[in-house]
């Protein structure tokens, strides 16, 4: 068995120790005679998977109990609907629009209302974060939305917006358990799992229970209500079960490590080294505003598309896999989210190294 080192935007790397574990249980899982793919999600069994792993995701960021904590389905994108749809009351919301995600959200927000494009970064490739300090808050606005990790472009916000009052609600899915969070800054917290947390299929949604509405227009489907989830405990319908199981097992795994306050001495560890030599080539350069750095996404260019694609495959042919940037910043991109280890991030520099001193 030859893993690579996997630096994919997502579906991401997983911790191999979950993995094995996953692997162990498949055929018998804790005495049940069968594998989690294979049970009712109403049975005993599950009822225990799904509450251990709501309680460990509480514990591990300090869920307060006036928050929801929803596992859904659909990805971030079913959330860039739901969420205005739940949340218009005044039919108003501001966006902070700093890469494609939120571009995204804020477009399918202006299909159900006004959503007001407050601050962006556009102008430069979304290589920075706006000063979001003083922005022209709509006294109207039902939310104020961000992306907060910007997974494309490697920008992240280390401070949040001064929302004036307004409810805060973040797209998370690039730095989910990434760094301790204080969750009473928001309004609604969510994430897709397949960048930080787990396999594709799941969204997290973390939402202040007053936000949770039942006067909905009766045209909201269903399934789009956050009430259905809430008041169902996630089990409404069929939930993506087995990967509901893998995010339990991470979230384990997060608390074995030391919880997430360790997690970002980790990630910041991890992100130094590959910055700080980015910081002092001679040919390959990061492409974001030192301030906005993210700890997960770090896109890197050498400036010429050839060495850039010799970069890719060599790199590839050496184990380190999924490093091509994403088409719109072209380049590289190595993503490092919590389960690479530090050795994958020290094998990178060594390897950028070497390809820089062959290609001097
Ligand atoms: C990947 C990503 C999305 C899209 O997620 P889907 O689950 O594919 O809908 C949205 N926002 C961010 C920040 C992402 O990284």
């Amino acid at each position: 068995m030859a893993r690579v080192y996997n630096f994919s935007a997502g579906p991401a790397v997983l911790p191999e120790e979950v993995l094995k574990e996953a692997a162990d249980e498949m055929l018998d899982y804790n005495g049940s005679g069968m594998s989690v793919m294979e049970m009712s999600h109403r049975s005993k069994v599950y009822d225990d998977i799904i509450k251990t792993a709501e309680a460990d995701l509480r514990e591990l960021m300090g869920i307060p109990d006036d928050y929801a904590v929803l596992f859904l389905q659909g990805g971030a994108w079913t959330q860039f609907s739901a969420i205005p749809m739940n949340l218009m009351k005044n039919g108003v919301a501001d966006y902070i629009v700093t890469g494609q995600w939120a571009k995204k959200a804020w477009q399918e927000a202006s299909k159900y209302g006004k959503a007001n494009k407050i601050a962006s970064s556009e102008d430069e490739t979304f290589s920075y974060i706006p000063d979001c300090s003083d922005l022209p808050i709509d006294d109207d606005a039902d939310y104020v939305y961000i992306c907060e990790n910007n997974t494309i472009y490697g920008t992240k916000f280390w401070q949040l917006p001064n929302t004036k009052g307004k409810t805060l609600v973040a797209d998370v899915s690039s730095c989910f358990l990434s760094e301790p969070v204080d969750v009473t800054k928001y309004g609604v917290i969510y994430g897709g799992v397949q960048k930080n947390i787990g396999p594709a299929g799941v969204t997290i949604v973390i939402i202040r229970k007053d936000l949770i509405r039942d006067d909905l227009d009766e045209k909201v489907p269903t399934m789009l209500k956050y009430k259905t989830h809430a008041d169902a405990n996630s089990l409404f319908n069929t939930p993506p079960a087995y990967g509901i199981y893998i995010c339990g097992k991470v979230f384990k795994w997060l608390k074995k490590q030391g919880g997430l306050a360790e997690m970002k001495k980790k990630n910041e560890d991890k992100a130094k080294i590959l910055y700080d030599f980015l910081d002092s080539s001679k040919l390959f350069k990061g492409t974001v505003r030192k301030e906005d750095r993210s700890l997960m996404n770090v896109p890197f260019v050498t400036g010429n598309d050839e060495f850039d694609a010799k970069f890719v495959a060599e790199a590839k042919a050496a184990g380190l896999e999924n490093l091509k940037g994403h088409r719109s910043v072209g380049g590289m991109r190595a993503s490092i989210y919590n389960a690479m280890p530090k050795e994958g991030v020290e094998k990178l520099v060594e390897f950028m190294k070497k390809f820089e001193a062959e290609n001097a």
